[in-house]
């Protein structure tokens, strides 16, 4: 099962993808978890991303696709993954395209949480205290003015996915405005719909039923030629055939006449032009005749 999480920050994502990790025994993959840990750990890319998180930016989509495809060919993701934050943007999702049909993998469901923008800020101050109050520090772009950054973010590059996984054919949404437990069963029935369970994900099926639709293609198209035929013989159309029929007979003719007339103009020049220093030596022989004459007579 491989799953891609969208929403915004405050969504309810990092709830559900908990659940269903429980659940399905697959790993949760959220980009932002990871660059923490990395913040946390000084890595370099830690160092690299440290003040663009904090101020609420994206970090650039070298980095979280060169963590990601590394992180989903891990021995833990085996049975699948949710990604979590990942893609952000229409580029990111491109590059997981691409390195996922390198690693031969499909992808069973897109699940976006809707949620009303209004009740992003109380969840997120919610989540902030709930951290202080077990002693742990609370993440510095859990702020309001931070969060109204990144959710402009969100607004401007992460929604234009809804549009991208809906031409793909693998959107669900979710109202997640509902209760938690609520979220979860919807998420459930959504992914009992997609029937993972070792079957066909539903991105073969696509495939599968792409793959038919090509092999009748042509029968499709000679259906389709017949019926514009029948309808344009009945619209009188045929008379319209025979016209241009006619005009391309003509037009064909005259090509021929003009290529005819073409290769005589330049027979005849080439003749005239052979027959020009024959013509000029003929007419030179015969002045110096006459002057040998006019001479012999004086
Ligand atoms: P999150 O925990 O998903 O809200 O992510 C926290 C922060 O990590 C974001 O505000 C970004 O700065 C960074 N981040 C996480 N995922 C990505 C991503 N896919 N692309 C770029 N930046 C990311």
């Amino acid at each position: 099962m491989r799953l891609i999480l969208l929403g915004p920050p405050g969504s309810g994502k990092g709830t559900q993808a908990q659940r269903l990790v429980q659940r399905y025994g697959i790993v949760q993959l959220s980009t932002g978890d990871m660059l923490r840990a990395a913040v946390a750990a000084q890595t370099p890319i830690g160092l690299k991303a440290k003040d663009i998180m904090a101020a609420g930016g994206l970090v650039s989509d070298e980095i979280v696709v060169g963590i990601i495809s590394d992180r989903i060919e891990q021995p833990d993701a085996a049975k699948g993954f949710i990604l979590d934050g990942f893609p952000r943007t229409v580029p990111q999702a491109e590059a997981l395209d691409s390195l996922l049909k390198k690693k031969q993998m499909t992808l069973d469901a897109v699940i976006e949480l809707k949620v009303n923008e209004s009740v992003l800020l109380q969840r997120v101050e919610k989540r902030a205290e709930e951290t202080r109050a077990r002693g742990e520090q609370v993440r510095p772009d859990d702020t309001p003015e931070v969060l109204a950054k990144r959710l402009v973010s969100y607004r401007e590059q992460t929604e234009p996915l809804v549009h991208y996984y809906s031409d793909h054919r693998m959107l669900a949404t979710v109202d997640g405005m509902m209760s938690i437990e609520q979220v979860t069963e919807e998420i459930g029935r959504i992914l009992a719909a997609v029937g993972d369970k070792g079957g066909t994900s539903r991105a073969a099926k696509k495939a599968n039923s792409t793959k038919r639709s090509a092999g009748k293609a042509p029968k499709t198209v000679k259906k389709a030629a017949k019926k514009t035929a029948k309808k344009a013989e009945k619209t009188g159309a045929k008379t319209a055939k025979k016209t241009v029929k006619k005009a391309a007979k003509s037009a064909k003719k005259a090509a021929k006449s003009t290529k005819k007339a073409a290769k005589k103009g330049a027979k005849t020049v080439a003749k005239a032009a052979r027959k020009a220093p024959k013509t000029a030596q003929k007419s030179a022989k015969k002045a110096v005749k006459k002057l040998a004459k006019r001479k012999a007579k004086r």
